[in-house]
C-alpha cells in the first residue's frame, strides 16, 4: 500500500525492500497553508531528481536510488529515514539571515554552513510538544547534549529545550549526522560545480538520509528522498531555478516553467564531468 506525502507517495515493492516513488503535480509551501496543483510539475520533479540523482551516483555518493521508471516515478531502497533535514550553504540568504541578522545577503561563506533541522509536524517530535516545527538542532560546546532552537530567531532568543532523545539513540544521532554532514558537504561540492558549468550559482539546498534496511548493508546511510526545484535555491542567468518563485507568490504558469527549465539544464547532469 501507497505511503503519501503532501507532494509524493511511495509504494513499497518486493518485500518492502524496494519502493516506488511518484511525483503529484501538488505544490505546497509553509508547510501546507498554500497549495496548488500544476499539471506537469510531479513528471518534471521527478526527470530532475533523477538527473540529478544520477549524476552523483556517478560521482560516488551513496544513494538509496536505484533508476528511472515511468514518467513520474522512480524506484529506491527504502530506508529508515534520519528525522533531520540537513541544509547546506554556500551563500547567505533565507532563514539564515533571520537566525544571524548581522550578515549581509548574498555573503559567500568561506566553507559551507552545515545545519540540521529536526522534522516534525503539527508541532510535535515523538511525544513532545514543541512550539514550532522544524526546530533547528545544536550540540552544546562539548558535543554532548543536543538542544533545540527556533528555526527563525537568533540562537542567543530562540532557545527551546534539550533534546529529550534516549541517550543511546542520542550519541547515535550525532553519529549518524556527522556521516551525513559528510556526504552533504560532498554532494555541495558537485552541484555546486555543476550548475557553475551551466552558468548557475547554486545558493543552498536541502537533503535528507536514510539508513539502509538490508542486514548486508549494516545500516549504511544513503542520501534519500528526492533532490529538485523544491529543494534548492538556484539562480541562473539571473533567473530563480526554485520553488522560491512560488513561496514568494509568482504566476503559476511562471512557477511551472522554472520546473520546466531546471529539468531540461539538469538533463545535462548525468554526462558532465566536474
Ligand atoms: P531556508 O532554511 O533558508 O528556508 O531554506 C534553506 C534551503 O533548504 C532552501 O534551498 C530550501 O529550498 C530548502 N528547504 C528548507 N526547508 C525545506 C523543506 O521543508 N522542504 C524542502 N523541499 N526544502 C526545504
Amino acid at each position: 500500500m501507497a505511503i503519501s506525502g503532501k507532494t509524493k507517495s511511495i509504494t513499497p515493492i518486493l518485500d518492502g525492500k524496494i519502493g516506488i516513488v511518484k511525483s503529484f503535480d501538488t505544490l505546497t509551501a509553509g508547510d501546507g497553508a498554500k497549495k496548488d496543483e500544476l499539471p506537469g510539475k510531479g513528471e518534471l520533479a521527478t526527470r530532475t531528481t533523477c538527473n540529478v540523482f544520477e549524476f552523483l551516483q556517478k560521482n560516488g555518493v551513496p544513494l538509496a536510488y536505484i533508476g528511472r521508471d515511468g514518467p513520474d516515478t522512480f524506484i529506491t531502497r527504502i530506508c529508515n529515514m534520519i528525522p533531520v533535514e540537513v541544509v547546506v550553504r554556500k551563500i547567505a540568504t533565507g532563514s539564515y539571515l533571520k537566525r544571524n541578522p548581522e550578515v549581509q545577503e548574498g555573503l559567500v561563506f568561506k566553507k559551507p554552513v552545515i545545519e540540521f533541522f529536526l522534522k516534525t509536524s503539527g508541532r510535535k517530535f515523538e511525544d513532545t510538544e514543541l512550539p514550532c516545527d522544524d526546530p533547528m538542532l545544536r550540540w552544546d560546546r562539548k558535543g554532548s547534549v543536543c538542544h533545540l532552537y527556533f528555526p527563525d530567531r537568533p540562537h542567543e532568543q530562540g532557545h527551546i529545550c534539550q533534546l529529550l532523545y534516549p541517550l543511546q539513540e542520542h550519541s547515535s544521532l550525532k553519529r549518524d549526522l556527522m556521516t551525513c554532514e559528510r556526504i552533504a558537504r560532498h554532494v555541495g561540492y558537485l552541484l555546486g560545480k555543476a550548475w557553475e558549468k551551466l552558468g548557475g550559482a547554486l545558493y543552498d539546498f536541502k537533503l535528507e538520509f536514510g539508513k539502509l534496511s538490508d542486514p548486508k548493508s549494516e545500516k549504511q546511510i544513503v542520501l534519500a528522498d528526492v533532490l529538485d526545484c523544491d529543494s534548492w535555491r538556484v539562480i541562473w542567468e539571473g533567473v530563480q531555478l526554485s520553488k522560491q518563485k512560488y513561496r514568494d507568490g509568482d504566476k503559476l504558469e511562471d512557477v511551472l516553467a522554472v520546473y520546466r527549465v531546471a529539468a531540461a539544464l539538469t538533463d545535462k547532469f548525468p554526462s558532465m564531468s566536474v
